[in-house]
């Protein structure tokens, strides 16, 4: 019977998990079996089966059903039809590790209460993503399981980039810059060398998709990122405001919104969808003539190049650029745009390159080589959770 490692990703409506085999004869390699997700958790839900390959085993409109219900119905069907595979570990994405978790960590009761002190931190992703590792220690007692933080990777950044202009005691209190997306540059990092055939020594990697951030890699390790504090910082996104005046957020306090509309408006209804009126999705906003979605999608591209000064700053130039996540692995028009508007830094786009989708888009004499790396947050999770069975 094959060791599987179940990934679990709980977010705020949704719980997605995809198994894993390991092939003991090859050491760390992990080939993906299934995907399963059950979205709409709160209101419509639905629970869906895929294979690796991406073909759909299953789909199944269900009952109104809260994060813990959700989870147990994916657990019932891996029990019932994955019986060829023993359930040896889970690694869970977890979205804040704190100042105390710079690694994926094994899970026992002491690190289970430390994370729960970090929800006041992340009240929207934390308390879902400690659900799922909740009820797998009351109905497999004896699973091996593993936290992977979004925030770990950035701890390497300099204590200068990690605080702000805040009186003292608010930042030793922890409100200072964590930075998210952490999973996803770890194995763009990972995967540098062999894609490139070298680590180029300063990197951008911008991850742009229905959350967006991007972050500078110095060496591999991050020193610097867009996102800070909450998954709110930096670039506008799908849905979420990105970086603003924190006086806006005082006048319309002022004018009577309470923290439940601010927050709602914050991360639901600005962005992409705020801009254009219409959409989040930048496949509609690229297809619209309406002009309020080309200035969502102007502001976009603007705001990316704004940063890609700041970070080329941190870094002291530039070597490479990565684009990954749905809009940086598919939209060639936005890529285009970015590279266009970046080109003072010696970036030349191969056109045909880029509109082929093709893995090194810039040309070969580019100051700086241009790349399209698609992520995979939950082979890293994966890997990570097989290291430490194995440590
Ligand atoms: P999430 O942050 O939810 O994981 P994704 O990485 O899946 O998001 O990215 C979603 C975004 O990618 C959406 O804005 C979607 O419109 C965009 N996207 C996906 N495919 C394409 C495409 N072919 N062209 C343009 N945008 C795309």
């Amino acid at each position: 019977m094959d060791n599987a490692i179940l990934v679990v990703n709980a977010g705020s409506s949704s719980i997605k998990c995809a198994l894993f085999v390991a092939d003991e004869t090859r050491e760390s390699q992990l080939k993906l079996v299934y995907h399963h997700d059950v979205t709409g958790i709160g209101t419509h839900c639905y629970f869906q089966v895929k294979t690796a390959e991406g073909s759909r085993l299953l789909k199944q409109e269900l009952a109104q059903l809260d994060h813990q219900q959700a989870f147990a119905v994916i657990l019932e069907w891996l029990d019932k039809y994955a019986t060829d595979l023993k359930l040896t570990a889970a690694g869970h994405r977890v979205v804040h590790g704190g100042n105390q978790f710079t690694a994926p960590v094994v899970i026992d009761e002491v690190v289970l209460r430390q994370l729960e002190q970090f929800i006041p931190l992340a009240p929207l992703h934390q308390p879902h993503n400690l659900t799922p590792i909740k009820a797998l220690q009351q109905l497999k007692p004896h699973l091996f399981q593993v936290a992977c933080f979004d925030t770990a990777f950035h701890t390497t950044r300099p204590p200068v980039a990690k605080i702000y202009a805040l009186p003292r005691a608010l930042t030793e209190k922890g409100i200072k810059s964590y930075g998210f997306h952490g999973l996803s540059y770890e194995y763009i990092a990972q995967q540098l060398p062999q894609v490139l055939g070298q680590l180029p020594q300063r990197v951008i990697v911008a991850h742009l998709g229905n959350g967006a951030s991007m972050a500078a890699l110095l060496e591999g390790h991050s020193i610097a990122t867009t996102m800070g504090f909450t998954a709110l910082e930096g670039l506008p996104m799908g849905t979420r405001c990105g970086a603003i005046d924190p006086g806006v957020l005082l006048y319309l306090l002022n004018e009577g919104m309470d923290y439940q509309q601010l927050n709602h408006l914050l991360y639901h209804q600005c962005g992409l969808r705020g801009v254009s009126g219409i959409s989040n999705d930048m496949r509609e906003l690229l297809l619209s003539d309406l002009p309020d979605a080309q200035e969502a999608i102007d502001l976009f591209v603007y705001r990316i190049n704004r940063e890609i000064g700041s970070l080329v700053a941190a870094l002291g130039g530039l070597d490479a650029l990565v684009f990954t996540a749905g809009i940086g692995e598919q939209a060639h028009l936005i890529r285009a745009r970015i590279c266009q508007a970046a080109s003072w830094l010696g970036i030349q786009l191969d056109d045909t390159a880029n509109e082929q989708q093709r893995t090194q888009i810039s040309q070969p004499d580019s100051r700086v080589s241009v790349w399209v790396i698609p992520t995979d947050e939950e082979k890293m999770i994966a890997q990570h959770t097989y290291a430490l069975i194995h440590q």
